[in-house]
């Protein structure tokens, strides 16, 4: 068969570009390996970055968003039993949005499917790209219905199959080199059945390893926990998660956690990489399968989210108008903003990570990063502009 694009994947980044096309009537194929159930329930980010909420909200894709959502303008340091408040909101008169990345993906696919009557085909197995430096580039998959294998026709794919994708090793390794960061520490991602237990995002410094508080919504809240990489989720029973995360956390004048049951439990080896360039012939890269950013300053989503407004639109333009200058930009008009994330993301893990270093002389500068954003103005304000982010492209 034929269609003009094919997106492969149905996460935050692939489901935007569709909903995109799919409003300015470009004819587009979804495909997405796993059910519909199940994408609407993978459970990961919460957190969306004000201008990426507006972006959303001008195409009419934030309506339940902004019906069900709570917005945050502060987070809370925890060090040396004391608590630090950064009102970063009042600072840059911008906020984050608090909605689990679930609740979007059902939206975005809602839209994308029902309303606009968009085809997603779920299910899909052993997606392969053919041609893609051709102006006919060639997706095939097998059916999951029937077993047989599939081929469609386009003139551009877009590749949002995220971090275990296909569509990255697509590209030829000699015109896509991978920049890698490893931190060198794991982080327990943990979602528990209880209500947040504080009224903004807390990151624990400690000795022990850093610790995170994140709300999700009134029943359940996010935590994380540093451990070594590759340790095994089995190693973290109930009790010793709980211990470890009032001892982490724990400063004069804080709220007890709140406790309840673990209903994610996963180790997350915190790295992160980046493919340059983010296309090559035909094939688009965004999101995560372009770039990952260890969930350390929660950038992934947004990120992925800025890629694919910009792929969504240089496609409309490339179908309609024949513009394939948005296309020809694309790639370096991301690696701007991803570079600028990137390299906060890893400021920012060494002031969570610097104290548990076992390090002195790293433990001593990550103190003294922490203090100059709470004592020094032009400090706080450098980082409040970077930790709420904006579209540096878009200007917003
Ligand atoms: P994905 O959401 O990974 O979507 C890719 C889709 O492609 C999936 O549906 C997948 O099933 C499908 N797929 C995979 N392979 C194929 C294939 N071969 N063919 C077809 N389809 C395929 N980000 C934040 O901004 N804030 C946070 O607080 C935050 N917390 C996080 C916590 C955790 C535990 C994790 C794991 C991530 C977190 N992130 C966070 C990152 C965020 O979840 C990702 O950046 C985001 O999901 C990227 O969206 P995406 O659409 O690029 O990729």
């Amino acid at each position: 068969s034929r269609t003009r694009v094919v997106v492969i994947g149905a996460g935050p980044a692939g489901l935007t570009v569709a909903n995109i096309l799919r409003a300015a009537s470009v004819d587009c194929v979804v495909l997405e390996t796993e059910s519909r159930e199940f994408i609407e329930q993978r459970p990961r980010a919460g957190f969306l970055e004000e201008w990426v909420v507006r972006a959303l909200q001008r195409r009419g894709l934030a309506d339940r968003l902004l019906r069900n959502t709570e917005m945050h303008g502060e987070f809370e340091f925890r060090f040396a039993g004391e608590r630090h408040r950064f009102p970063y909101g009042e600072m840059t008169g911008n906020r984050h949005f608090v909605y689990p990345q679930p609740l979007l993906v059902t939206d975005l696919v809602r839209r994308y499917a029902d309303e606009l009557g968009g085809e997603i085909r779920f299910g899909v197995r052993d997606v392969e790209l053919h041609a893609i430096d051709t102006d006919r580039p060639e997706v095939s998959y097998t059916d999951p219905d029937t077993g047989e294998r599939r081929s469609i026709v386009c003139e551009a794919v877009a590749g949002c199959d995220g971090a275990r994708g296909v569509t990255r090793a697509s590209m030829p390794p000699e015109h896509a080199a991978v920049a890698r960061h490893d931190y060198g520490v794991g982080w327990l991602a943990l979602l528990a059945e209880a209500p947040p237990s504080n009224d903004c995002v807390v990151f624990g410094v400690h000795s022990r390893g850093f610790a995170a508080h994140m709300a999700r919504s009134p029943q359940v809240t996010r935590y994380y926990l540093e451990c070594p990489p590759g340790d095994d989720p089995e190693n973290w029973p109930h009790d010793r998660v709980w211990s470890e995360l009032r001892t982490r956390l724990s400063a004069d004048g804080a709220r007890p956690l709140a406790e309840g049951p673990l209903i994610e439990k996963r180790v997350l080896d915190m790295h992160n990489y980046v493919v340059e360039p983010m296309s090559y012939g035909r094939l688009y890269l965004a999101g995560d399968a372009a770039h990952l950013a260890a969930p350390i300053a929660a950038k992934g989503m947004n990120l992925a989210l800025h890629d694919a407004l910009l792929l969504g639109d240089a496609l409309v333009a490339h179908c309609f108008k024949a513009d394939d200058s948005g296309l020809r930009g694309y790639s370096a008009a991301c690696l701007r903003q991803v570079w600028q994330y990137q390299e906060f993301s890893q400021w920012l893990a060494e002031v969570m990570h610097g104290a548990s270093s076992g390090d002195p002389f790293r433990a001593a500068s990550a103190t003294a990063r922490l203090r100059r954003i709470f004592e020094s103005p032009a400090a706080a304000a450098a980082f409040a502009e970077l930790y709420i982010g904006k579209d540096i492209d878009g200007g917003g």
